[in-house]
């Protein structure tokens, strides 16, 4: 069989896509989306390489974006066949693309309205939300550990990833010339040490193995860690009557800081204070955790069946409309406001940033990763003046940065997971990680298992 990256490889980590053909069936897992970069509009317009017509099904890893974000294309661009996932993920995959095209029509608006000013012809969105829809209904569900067909000669089957609600690794039998061969696609992996979600499980064998190399050459702080220093920054941040600006990711990374501060509030580390949730995806996302407890990992079921989390937030407050979210403004004294968009670029972090940035009292946590040339980064790496809607703010709040929070698992669970696959000397082949991380775990497999892992570029083909 041959297979071949169309996104995450060549030394990048969104646009997921791995195209596996045999002489019988196509099979493509996950569909993602290029982010970030100059020419990521462009290259997700462009045609995605592989015979649509020809494809059997797709089978996705989990809902973000950067592995989804590419179906409605396929759709449009003709495919009609099932695409197979976790339930969760289904319903991951129908709030997060909804989103996006919502998110690319505005976007596409506003540079139309520069376009014509300019005397130029108007683009199309990437894709609308009646395409997204379209999609949607193409989704399937299947059910972790159970083995499906998915096209002629091939079996699918599916475990958890611990990475997002729904997220799983993929193991595909593939029958062909008399004989059959198993590959495994980890998918982004969680780290083993943060709660909510069950951990990562791993194969027992396979002939060739995809994996992901996001942290392959580090390890995150752990999360207990974390935990106590987030903790001791709002404590700090009552203390001085500050507010406290939390820009985050909605889907996941909301979800565990609040379920943080039920904890910290349950056992009295940290004194309630009111807490805003201001993300009307955020809110959804919660629905979907709330529907799927059965994902959970033991401690998170047992911390829910000992007391009520609705109680333990009562102080918490969901901020749906525009107008609820400025109402944030007249708090009076310390709160603590989780807000989108996760780097900063846009959104209603924007806003609060604008009200609070330039007062020595607020505090702000940067709890997930900053792209390059982000507002998020530009806080990181301590700029002192930013500019906010058009308006230059002083900062003068504190700025935390927690990396111990990551979705995403470090080098040492990656080692891990592979560990007992090594045995069967499988083909490695890693992707979704830039080059340095993605070379350091190919150094690390080659010293302790000596194998030589392959690192492909984009669209290579490679020979299973
Ligand atoms: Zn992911």
């Amino acid at each position: 069989m041959k297979i071949t990256p169309y996104g995450a490889a060549g030394g990048e980590v969104t646009g997921s896509a791995y195209l596996v053909e045999t002489d019988s069936a196509s099979v493509l897992i996950d569909c993602g989306l290029f982010q970030g970069g100059k020419d990521a509009a462009a290259r997700n317009r462009a045609p995605l390489g592989c015979k649509v017509a020809e494809l059997d099904a797709v089978v996705l890893t989990h809902g973000h974006l950067d592995h989804t974000g590419r179906l409605p294309l396929l759709a449009k661009a003709g495919y009609s066949g099932p695409v197979y996932a976790t339930p969760a993920t289904i319903e991951m995959t129908g709030l997060i693309l909804r989103d996006s095209a919502k998110i690319q029509s505005q976007d596409i608006e506003r540079q139309n309205r520069k376009r014509e000013r300019a005397g130029e012809s108007p683009l199309e969105p990437l894709y609308s939300l009646a395409e997204a829809e379209q999609v949607l209904l193409q989704l399937q569900p299947a059910t972790l550990e159970e083995s499906f067909d998915v096209a002629p000669g091939i079996r699918a089957r599916m475990i958890e990833a611990g990475h997002m609600l729904g997220s799983a690794s993929i193991e595909l039998a593939v029958r062909e010339g008399g004989r059959e061969r198993l590959v495994a696609f980890s998918g982004d992996l969680g780290p083993t040490n943060a709660p909510i979600l069950k951990h990562a499980e791993t194969f027992p064998k396979a002939d060739a193995v995809f994996l992901e190399t996001t942290y392959g050459d580090r390890d995150h702080r752990p999360f207990r860690e974390t935990a106590i220093e987030f903790f001791e920054i709002i404590k700090q941040a009552v203390a001085a009557g500050g507010k406290i600006l939390v820009p985050t990711f909605a889907v996941g990374r909301a979800q565990l800081l609040t379920m943080l501060l039920a904890y910290a509030f349950r056992k009295g580390l940290v004194k309630p204070i009111p807490v805003f949730l201001d993300s009307p995806m955020a809110i959804e996302a919660w629905k979907i955790y709330e529907r799927h407890v059965e994902l959970f990992d033991d401690e998170m079921l047992q911390f829910i069946h000992d007391g009520s989390v609705r109680k333990d937030l009562a102080t918490m407050k969901p901020s749906v409309t525009a107008e609820d979210s400025k109402k944030i403004n007249d708090i009076i004294g310390s709160c603590l406001v989780m807000a989108g968009s996760g780097m900063c670029t846009a959104g209603r972090i924007l806003h609060h940033f604008k009200q609070n940035l330039w007062k020595p009292e607020t505090h702000v946590i940067i709890v997930g990763y900053q792209a390059y040339g982000s507002l998020g980064r530009r806080l990181v790496e301590g700029e002192k003046m930013v500019k906010i809607f058009g308006e230059q703010i002083a900062v003068k709040a504190h700025i935390h940065t927690l990396g111990g929070f990551s979705a995403h698992a470090g080098q040492t669970d990656l080692l891990k997971w592979f560990e007992p696959l090594a045995g069967g000397r499988p083909l490695v082949v890693l992707t979704h990680g830039e080059d340095g991380p993605r070379r350091e775990l190919a150094k690390q497999i080659q010293q302790r298992h000596g194998l030589k892992p392959l690192l492909p570029g984009l669209r290579e083909v490679i020979e299973v």
